[in-house]
């Protein structure tokens, strides 16, 4: 059955980390679907030579490159290419992009709380937004969901879990007015599920971002090891979907393929499945409530030996432990955990930590936040600027 997109105007995409995984998925789906989707302007951090080959293939009309270093080489390459897409640079280029009256959808796909002002520069702006970036929800989560419903943009989970939940409450109310006991949030417990707990300090980075399922960039692949992407996820679900910590079961699933679940009052539960691939909830968003081709196939299954679940043990999965306790605190926490995290992943991929540092430094990070709301830009990102030099000082320390 194909879908029929005649006579409806194209959607105008912007990509905000157009280069990293999320970012080249969406690419794939949006070129499955040039009748529907045109891009507006795609965005990097240093990449530049993938950023012009994208700019090449896709012609649109701004590249934004973070980092202004390169700038100049990306311009010669396009002009080489005789590629008339404009350069710009900086947080100030990925914020007019984000919100350019020409836009209609924004793909939040920057990695960390680096996209949080492009992110909410969208939501600002009333944009239909594309929610991968789980970092920024998690660092201003009433802030940006307030600035979502006051400016009526409107929000979609990309994360797949959150597009499953989504898919799974009707019309995406969810609570127990609306005969919702519980969301169940599954994670497949990563490449380490099965490890020794004593031999987790002695884990490479390689090892740690080897994921079983998903193929992803490292950052969220160390988190998903940790199961800290779990967690940032559980904080995740209770802004997107309004529910409180003891609405939410975490449940292992290491096959990947039941992408979350919400039970009814009544004892049903609906669940969502489907291959492990980032263009199934990513073709969801774009197309919402319409549904289009997305490259993924279905899933077999009669070649399906079972779906297996299991409870999470917390003394595995330290960094999930303390995202739960955050979720019930005040904004100043998350914002601190979040911060502390991405300063200690990156330490840990450079191999200066050990994988099992990873929780005691949030910990010690943590342990120096005191409760705050933070309602404001500016006060998000200077409780995070303190929160990286308080968790590279606990690095020291060590
Ligand atoms: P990635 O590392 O593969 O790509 C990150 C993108 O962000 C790149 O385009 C990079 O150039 C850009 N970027 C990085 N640092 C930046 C900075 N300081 N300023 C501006 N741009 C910057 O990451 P990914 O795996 O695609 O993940 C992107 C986001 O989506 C993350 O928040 C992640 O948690 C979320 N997510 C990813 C997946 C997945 O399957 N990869 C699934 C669910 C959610
Ligand atoms: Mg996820």
């Amino acid at each position: 059955m194909a879908s029929n997109s005649a006579n409806v105007p194209k959607q105008r995409v912007t990509i905000l980390g157009a280069t990293g995984s999320v970012g080249v998925s969406t690419l794939d789906v949006i070129a499955r679907h040039p009748d529907r989707y045109s891009l507006f302007a795609l965005t990097a951090n240093t990449n530049w030579k993938r950023l012009a080959s994208q700019c090449v293939t896709f012609s649109p009309r701004f590249a934004v490159l973070k980092q202004a270093e390169n700038a100049d080489l990306l311009r010669e390459r396009l002009q080489q290419n005789k590629c008339t897409t404009e350069v710009l640079t900086g947080t100030d280029g990925l914020c007019v992009v984000a919100a350019d009256e020409n836009v209609d959808t924004v793909m939040a796909a920057i990695v960390g709380g680096a996209g949080l002002q492009a992110t909410m520069a969208a939501a600002r702006a009333g944009k239909k937004l594309l929610l991968a970036n789980k970092e920024s929800l998690v660092m201003s989560g009433q802030l940006f969901m307030e600035t979502v419903a006051r400016e009526g943009a409107t929000l979609l989970p990309i994360d797949s879990e959150h597009n499953a939940i989504f898919q799974c409450l009707a019309n995406g109310a969810s609570g127990h007015a609306n005969g919702v006991r519980k969301i169940l949030l599954t994670g497949s417990g990563g490449p380490l599920l099965r490890d020794p707990i004593e031999s987790l300090g002695r884990v490479t980075p390689d090892r740690a971002c080897a994921h079983p399922n998903w193929d992803m960039g490292r950052k969220i692949s160390v988190d998903s090891a940790s199961m800290m992407n779990k967690g940032l996820e559980f904080i995740e679900a209770c802004w997107l979907f309004s529910v409180t910590p003891r609405d939410i079961e975490v449940v292992i699933h290491p096959q990947s393929l039941v992408h979350s679940m919400v039970e009814y009052i009544d004892g049903s539960v609906i669940a969502q499945l489907g291959n492990p691939d980032m263009r199934t909830p990513i073709a969801h968003g774009l197309a919402w409530p319409e549904r289009i081709e997305s490259g993924v196939p279905g899933l077999d299954f009669s070649a399906l030996s079972g779906l297996h679940f299991e409870p999470v043990d917390l003394n595995r999965y330290p960094c999930l432990k303390l995202c739960q306790e955050v979720a019930n605190q005040a904004q100043s926490y998350a914002i601190a955990l979040n911060a502390a995290n991405e300063v200690a992943v990156q330490q840990f991929l450079d191999e200066l930590i050990s994988f099992t540092d990873i929780p005691i430094i949030i910990d010690a990070v943590l342990e120096q936040t005191s409760s705050e709301e933070a309602l404001t830009i500016e006060a998000i990102v200077s409780l995070d600027s303190v929160a990286r030099i308080r968790a590279q000082e606990a690095i020291g320390k060590k």
